[in-house]
């Protein structure tokens, strides 16, 4: 029998309860991986709060975690008991001492991470490329404000943007998610808190705004990113809260996009492209997640309290 964070009932973050559960087995084309950590994301705590239709109950949350392969089921190639990885998606839930993944959505972790950085690339790296590459068709010099940067996805965006050639604003709420937004590449920094911000875009720009907005609160800042953007330029909403009402006339005279992200959409093979474009990076230590907080597995309450309060500065990971 293993620990597991299950939830019987939707509810708040007291939902999740440490149980006894068994220790799953890898069916054919998947793997077990030993869990050393697991990457905390925004998306379990609605999902746990019964937001989300369709989930059975009970449910371990979690799609992102790293360690060692302990198992591999019938027809695995590549994959032997030893290798140390990470898991974009798992099949019995990534809160847990053991978790199954297919062999397919499991990647190596490069030998220079930690296994709680392996398990803050699967959803935060993975949208972070998805939103500059397949979704902005980001192109070197062009501008991109990362509105919302100093969270698992933004900081990602940022390095990722570096790694592309791209120029970067970012946003921070508080003076400690700014400084590691400027320590991990970003040209100029922000604080979404602060009056007149936005108009420090524009002047940063020389007045033509970013050509890309990757925005992680659409419905607080939508309305302003259409009147921000570059003409022809690239909305990516990426987190959204609530509605927004808009002005759709300034994205006409701009003939500019408002483009919706949802990782979960991504096929089979734009996910495989996904992590075979960051691992070179992640191979040379060009793009390496930050973690800001860790918590033991039985602390999953507190580490999903945690994940939705403001002041960001990072990725919060479960050890179990
Ligand atoms: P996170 O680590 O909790 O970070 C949240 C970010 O939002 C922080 O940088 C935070 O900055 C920022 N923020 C807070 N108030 C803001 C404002 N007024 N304007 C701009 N940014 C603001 O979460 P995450 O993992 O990076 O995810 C970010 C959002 O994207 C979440 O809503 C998540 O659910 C969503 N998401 C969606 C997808 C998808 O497939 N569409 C995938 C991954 C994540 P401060 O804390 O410094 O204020």
């Amino acid at each position: 029998m293993m620990n597991a964070l299950c939830v019987h009932a939707f509810g708040g973050p007291d939902a999740l309860q440490l149980t006894q559960s068994p220790i799953p087995s890898p069916g054919p084309g998947e793997v077990r991986l030993k869990v050393e950590a697991v990457g905390i994301n925004p998306v379990e705590t609605y999902q746990r709060a019964g937001s989300i239709p369709s989930l059975p109950l009970p449910w371990t949350p979690g799609t992102d975690a790293a360690g060692t392969i302990d198992a591999v089921g019938p027809g695995v190639e590549g994959w032997r008991p030893g290798d140390r990885a990470y898991t974009s998606a798992t099949i019995t839930g990534a809160y847990a001492e053991w978790t199954v993944a297919a062999a397919a959505t499991t990647h190596p972790l490069p030998a220079g991470l930690t296994a709680a950085e392996g398990a803050a690339i699967g959803i935060p790296y993975a949208t972070a490329w998805r939103a500059l590459v397949q979704r902005a068709s980001a192109q070197p010099g062009e501008w991109v404000l990362i509105h919302g940067a100093s969270g698992g996805v933004g900081l990602a965006a940022v390095q990722i943007a570096r790694h592309l050639g791209l120029r970067t604003i970012g946003t921070a709420g508080t003076p400690r998610g700014a400084e590691l937004v400027q320590a991990q590449g970003a040209d100029h920094v922000l604080n979404h808190s602060q009056p007149g911000y936005l108009e420090e875009i524009t002047a940063l720009t020389h007045g033509t705004g970013p050509a890309i907005i990757l925005e992680m609160l659409a419905n607080v800042n939508l309305a302003h990113d259409t009147q921000l953007i570059a003409p022809r330029g690239r909305i990516i909403v990426i987190g959204c809260r609530g509605p927004i009402e808009i002005n759709a006339r300034h994205l006409m005279v701009r003939e500019a996009d408002v483009r919706g992200l949802l990782l979960f959409n991504a096929t089979a093979s734009e996910r495989q492209a996904i992590h075979d474009a960051l691992a070179p990076g992640l191979a040379t230590g060009a793009l390496r997640p930050v973690i800001s907080q860790s918590f033991p597995l039985a602390a999953g309450p507190a580490a999903h309290t945690a994940v939705m309060q403001p002041g960001a500065a990072g990725k919060i990971v479960l050890i179990p």
